[in-house]
């Protein structure tokens, strides 16, 4: 997520609660794309810390939890740009051209000048920030399908490159060095006795320690074995879209919540400015007197109804509504109280960071320090089949 300052509502319901589900479900690693902020506000660095560290606590805030998640910053793991200009050398220049948002957000953003180098860019260093990872799902929006596919195709092409043919006791080294250093001694240390009885009792040794793994995920074991069996290594797996239904949340105004709008609600905002601006916020103009009828469909608070009430109250909303038997006042107050109490646990999760912004800094430096872990070990590969591994 690039850092944009204080998140709102919109984060929280189309991206943060996503993230605080898969978390449980795979290994995850989210961060703060601090380079990708400059792609477009290069003029402005020096927001760009403060938005890094007020957006990390609004994902504490919102139960991102680094005891499960890996949270780090972009810039702070600088495999990021190495394997971004690795596969700058071999990525064609009309794939970048060709990318849909790299025209519309030059017609979007007119009075920047993004005739740049990293603009033209930053698709292929999102591709880098997946790669480094080998992260086999990406969790994406319809509309950025589009963009995972640049990164699968430069993907395929580097291992159409690079992929190397290896001899069965190479493979069998490397996938095994991946589960950890003691299933390799393990495998090592019984090598000669395996390879007397042949490759393919080898073979099913070295699939049974990776098939019994329960630290890697599926999508790592299932590569682990194809390689294993396969001719060749695959450097870099193509990742794909993890697809996931999310609710979208408007603004106050009924359209897209977004700051620049001056429609959104911070998830730590303060509850008599929320309360003030959920009392405020507009309705289907029809409804001029407490008896005039009006239709959910014309007014914003119903789409907040869709995100925060069951269907019980959605139909007291459309009743009342539709029939004038209740007011506007009184059909605000039940999403006033869910909303506020959603922000109070949210203002007492951030509490502690706020109190104490060096426990959020050695988060990140914790994050910082695993992913660098992981990227380091990709890059170590990826010079190795470039021929830099001298
Ligand atoms: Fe909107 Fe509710 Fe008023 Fe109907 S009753 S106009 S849905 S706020």
């Amino acid at each position: 997520m690039r850092p944009t300052g204080r998140l709102h509502l919109g984060h929280y319901h189309g991206v943060l609660k996503n993230w605080v589900r898969l978390q449980h479900q795979h290994r995850c690693f989210f961060f703060a794309a601090d380079w990708h902020a400059l792609t477009t506000d290069y003029e402005h660095p020096q927001q760009v810390a403060e938005h890094t560290q007020d957006m990390i606590v609004d994902w504490l805030a919102a139960g991102v939890d680094p005891g499960s998640a890996v949270l780090f910053v972009q810039s702070r793991v600088p495999e990021h740009a190495e394997l971004h200009l690795l596969l700058s050398m071999i990525t064609p220049l009309g794939w970048l051209e060709r990318v849909p948002t790299y025209k519309d957000q030059q017609e979007q953003l007119r009075d920047k000048d993004l005739a740049t180098y990293g603009f033209l860019g930053y698709p292929l260093l999102q591709g880098a920030d997946i790669l480094a990872y080998k992260a086999t799902l990406v969790p994406v929006g319809e509309d950025q399908v589009a963009h995972l596919e640049l990164t699968r195709e430069v993907a395929r092409r580097f291992n159409h490159l690079y992929g190397r043919e290896v001899d069965f006791e190479t493979r069998v080294q490397a996938a095994l060095r991946k589960l950890g250093r003691k299933q390799a001694q393990l495998y090592e240390d019984n090598r000669r006795a395996y390879q007397e009885r042949g490759d393919q009792e080898a073979l099913a040794v070295a699939q049974a320690l990776i098939r019994g793994q329960a630290n890697i995920s599926l999508g790592d074991r299932e590569r682990l074995l194809g390689n294993l069996e396969g001719g060749g290594i695959i450097v870099l797996p193509e990742p794909q879209p993890l697809l996931t239904a999310t609710a979208r949340m408007p603004g106050l105004d009924g359209r897209k919540m977004s700051k620049s709008y001056g429609n959104a609600i911070g998830l730590r905002e303060d509850p008599d400015a929320v309360a003030q601006k959920l009392r405020t916020m507009p309705t289907d103009p029809a409804r001029v007197r407490r008896s005039d009828p009006g239709d959910p469909e014309k007014c914003p608070v119903w789409s907040l109804h869709q995100v925060y009430s069951d269907d019980a109250q959605r139909a007291w909303v459309q009743e009342g509504c539709r029939s004038a038997g209740i007011g506007c006042l009184d059909c605000k107050k039940p999403l006033v109280d869910a909303v506020q109490a959603e922000l109070s646990l949210f203002r007492e999760r951030a509490r502690p960071f706020e109190d104490d912004p060096g426990l959020v800094r050695e988060i990140i430096a914790g994050g910082c320090e695993q992913a660098r872990e992981q990227a380091r070990e990709t890059l170590d590969e990826v010079r190795q089949v470039m021929g830099l591994g001298y």
